[in-house]
């Protein structure tokens, strides 16, 4: 087995580099020739020796994830479906923007916290990626991006971790993940324009202030305990006072001065004014005298038949929008991109899954091996 260069963040890669006795600076030149240039061919890292090239060519590779399908919105936004094996697919998304380019990607197949309206919580939990498949995503996209719109500049600027999976419950092949794309050598992004999501898990955040603290999002999707326990099941564990501090704790390393609460708007569910104005109260209870320590993104719920909820009709999010504002509590409503191509969460590689399911039943009774639908040259008719 020889390594996937994917795999390593740049200390990674000079201690694999050490291994082969070779020095940091050539781990340094194979990693920009990786990441920023998109190269996996180590033939055509001419600036590294031949006698480096013949000993990687032995000992490593470059893989990145075949591509099963991609999907392009009409308003820019471009949704990829992974193949990571086994009849497991994720996602990650591109959003363009004026001022900026975001991509949304995936850090496990499927997701074991089991949220109620979330499709990947009900798909259940396939596997933990690896740190070389969450970058594989930026490596793909990044690369991709620039041939698709020809330029030679980085398209993508930020990154969130909102695709499939809870992230803080792959921690130790997320830091890496996370240190590569904010490696100057590597993605260059800024802390800021990198945000784990997360639905909460609070030993998770302790350490991820100290290990590598980026921009966070939390999931909150309710006021109270006993509704937040019903809809975000790791609530049991971690109650929402224990979130809250942790919140705040995480403040002190962060490298924005706020915490972003994510909370999706179920009709009749969490969505009224009554709601709204618990949340006003643990706002405050928890606030550090600093001023604005948090904000609030509304988002559409994303509908799908298996959950048995309804997305709140647009009246009511304004309402309750308006008393958060009222209060002083910065918040926006998230537009929903990528309508005409189910670009929010975990839609598609849900019905891939389904689909899978079938397949695999035919394959059982005549053996057939499942094939990506397309390929990564069929796809980008341009590479
Ligand atoms: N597991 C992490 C990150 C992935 S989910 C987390 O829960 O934060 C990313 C965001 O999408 C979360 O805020 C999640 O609550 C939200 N989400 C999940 N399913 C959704 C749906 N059907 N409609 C709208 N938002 C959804
Ligand atoms: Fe997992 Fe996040 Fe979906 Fe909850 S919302 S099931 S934590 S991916």
């Amino acid at each position: 087995m020889t390594a996937n260069l994917l795999d390593f963040d740049l200390d990674g890669l000079a201690a694999f580099c050490d291994q082969l006795g070779e020095k940091r600076f050539r781990a340094t030149q194979l990693f920009r020739w990786i990441h920023q240039r998109g190269e996996s061919n180590f033939d055509q890292m001419t600036d590294l020796a031949k006698s480096l090239r013949e000993k990687l060519k032995v000992h490593a590779h470059v893989a990145g994830l075949s591509v099963l399908s991609r999907h392009d919105s009409a308003d820019g936004t471009i949704k990829w479906l992974f193949n990571v094996g086994d009849g497991n697919a994720v996602e990650a998304v591109f959003i363009p923007e004026d001022d900026r380019g975001t991509l949304c990607i995936s850090s496990q197949a499927g997701c074991a916290v089991g949220c109620r309206f979330c499709s990947t919580g009900h798909q259940g939990f396939s596997r933990n990626l690896s740190t070389g498949e969450i970058v594989a995503q930026l490596w793909f996209a990044e690369h991709f991006l620039r041939r698709h719109l020809n330029t030679p500049d980085r398209v993508i600027s930020n990154v969130v971790m909102m695709g499939m999976g809870e992230p803080l419950q792959n921690y130790s092949a997320l830091v890496p993940a996370l240190k590569t794309m904010l490696d100057d050598h590597g993605y260059g992004l800024s802390r800021r324009r990198v945000t784990v999501s997360t639905s909460g898990v609070v030993p998770m955040m302790q350490r991820l202030s100290q290990d590598c603290p980026v921009a966070l999002a939390v999931s909150l999707h309710a006021p109270n305990d006993p509704l937040r326990d019903n809809l975000v099941p790791l609530n049991r564990k971690y109650p929402i006072a224990e979130l809250l501090d942790a919140c705040n704790q995480y403040l002190e390393f962060a490298p924005r001065d706020f915490i972003t609460f994510e909370y999706c708007m179920l009709d009749g569910v969490n969505d009224t004014p009554e709601h709204a104005q618990q949340l006003v109260k643990l706002v405050r209870q928890h606030a550090t005298g600093k001023g604005v320590w948090c904000k609030f993104n509304l988002i559409p719920f994303n509908p799908f038949p298996a959950s048995g909820l309804l997305r709140s009709p647009a009246p009511q999010v304004q309402a309750f929008a308006k008393i958060l504002l009222d209060a002083g509590i910065v918040t926006t409503v998230r537009k929903t991109r990528g309508d005409d191509i189910d670009a929010a969460c975990g839609q598609l590689a849900g019905d891939v899954r389904d689909r899978t399911r079938v397949n695999e039943r035919i394959a059982q009774q005549r053996t057939i091996v499942l094939k990506p639908v397309t390929d990564l040259t069929a796809n980008n008719k341009e590479a």
